[in-house]
């Protein structure tokens, strides 16, 4: 396994994070255990800052919300300078009991509800993100009952799917997300924005894609909405003042992917720009990034102890811990790979060819396959790395598991962010009717 962060191996042979043996980690707070390496969590946040607001101090690099947030996750966010993208009341409310400050809040989604709309006009979001024609008319007839004018970006679905290696230019018409460029709905949106009274345009957003290595697709996508813009303003006068590139930076899980840095996106995304806005006498807008993945991803791992042990001779080996899918459900979701260390055992060679199982009741509940691991009994820890991104925001309860705890680790100090679910919390929403509530069970059997 990669070493991430401030993870390393102390006089004990224990993985260390954030000054932290993990191996006290699993005594004091118990397994499956989030663990998020604060240090590494401000120092991805700060390069963004960096090389976004720092070299231009108009843009904005805003932290995606549905890659990992708690109210305290909010708080660094803030503290680092960054804004805050939410997708959600859910996600918003957290933000305002944060008290992250709204005017830095853009606000996602591409079904936002008229209940989710009212507490983001009255909460004061700097942006609202409009998806469709719905919502444009929902927003502006809310921010009128509440008197004001509310500042917007068009989501805008500019022809591109980037994946990981690759990025298709077209073929991505067919998204649940924004207004295509090609068909004409795109500048459609920006001459009934222009009309309506309540609603301020200032300019737009598209995000093609996650876990994206080619700096090619973020220049090719500026080329799009450049020429997007030239042509908005040729047809309706209005020149853009704000345009958000999304998220997308990918980052390094296992051997072989060799992600760009920071630095080298905002240069690409600035040159690219400027040398279009020149070439089509376009001003050049506020730049507005949203990055989720590259900043909590290698700032959080999983800790979990391994139970049984399951070797079925000349076929595999099944490692089970004691989590799974249901704390991270992306290898089952979409095979995503991992890497993984005993944490017990950090200086051991990698000795044996194991698979990682989870506990619940699907043979799909695989977290690793086929990794090499030092000589394991139950009892050991098993550290995953980089777990930090859409690990707990898609946590779920299957099999009435207990979502783990969270920890924040920093030097030398773990402190707890996210309390570890009960049983009681797992009956918290569950009511018996009347007519099921006295019945005895010797009169069922
Ligand atoms: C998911 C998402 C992001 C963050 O993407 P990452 O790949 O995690 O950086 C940013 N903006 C929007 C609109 C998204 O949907």
């Amino acid at each position: 396994m990669r070493f991430t962060g401030t993870m390393k191996v102390n006089e004990k042979g224990h993985l260390e994070i954030g000054g932290v043996d993990t191996v006290d980690l699993a005594r004091e707070f118990g397994t499956p255990l989030y663990i998020l390496d604060e240090a590494e969590f401000r120092k991805n946040c700060r390069e963004y800052y960096h090389s976004f607001t720092e070299k231009r101090p108009d843009s904005l690099a805003i932290y995606a919300g549905k890659t990992l947030l708690t109210t305290a996750i909010c708080r660094l966010v803030d503290e680092e300078g960054l804004g805050l993208d939410v997708v959600s009341g859910g996600e918003l409310y957290t933000a305002l009991k944060a008290n992250f400050p709204m005017h830095k809040v853009f606000f996602h989604g591409n079904n936002k509800s008229p209940e989710e709309i009212k507490l983001g006009v009255e909460a004061g979001v700097g942006r609202f993100v409009v998806d469709n024609l719905y919502e444009l008319y929902l927003l502006n007839d809310i921010a009128h009952a509440q008197k004001t004018r509310q500042a917007i970006l068009l989501r805008i679905s500019p022809g591109i799917e980037a994946h990981t290696h690759e990025y298709i230019k077209t073929g991505q018409i067919d998204s649940k997300f924004g207004f295509p460029i090609e068909t004409g709905q795109a500048i459609d949106a920006v001459i009934r924005a222009l009309e309506l009274e309540n609603i301020e345009l200032k300019g737009f957003h598209c995000h093609i894609g996650s876990q994206i290595f080619e700096l090619d697709s973020f220049a090719h996508t500026v080329e799009v909405m450049t020429e997007f813009m030239a042509e908005v303003y040729k047809n309706t006068g209005f020149m853009t003042q704000e345009l958000d590139l999304g998220g997308g930076l990918g980052i390094y899980y296992t051997a072989g992917d060799n992600p760009p840095a920071v630095d080298a996106l905002a240069e690409v995304i600035f040159n690219t720009l400027e040398n279009q806005c020149q070439k089509l006498g376009l001003k050049v807008p506020r730049v507005v990034v949203e990055p989720g993945r590259s900043i909590a991803g290698p700032a959080g791992s999983t800790l979990y102890t391994i139970g049984a042990i399951k070797d079925i001779p000349g076929i595999r080996t099944y490692v089970a811990v004691d989590g799974g899918m249901g704390d991270n459900p992306r290898p089952a979701l979409y095979q995503a790979k991992y890497e993984a260390i005993v944490a017990n055992k950090a200086n051991a060679k990698p000795v044996k060819l194991v698979s990682i199982a989870g506990k619940c009741c699907e043979s799909g509940d695989m977290l690793i396959w086929d990794i090499e691991l030092a000589e394991i009994k139950p009892g050991d820890l098993l550290l995953i790395s980089n777990t930090g991104a859409y690990n707990y925001t898609m946590s779920m309860n299957y099999n009435r598991l207990p979502r783990p705890a969270m920890v924040l680790v920093g030097g030398g100090r773990a402190e707890l962010i996210v309390r570890r679910e009960t049983y009681d919390d797992l009956l918290r929403h569950d009511l018996i009717p009347v007519h099921l509530k006295n019945r005895k069970v010797a009169q069922i059997y």
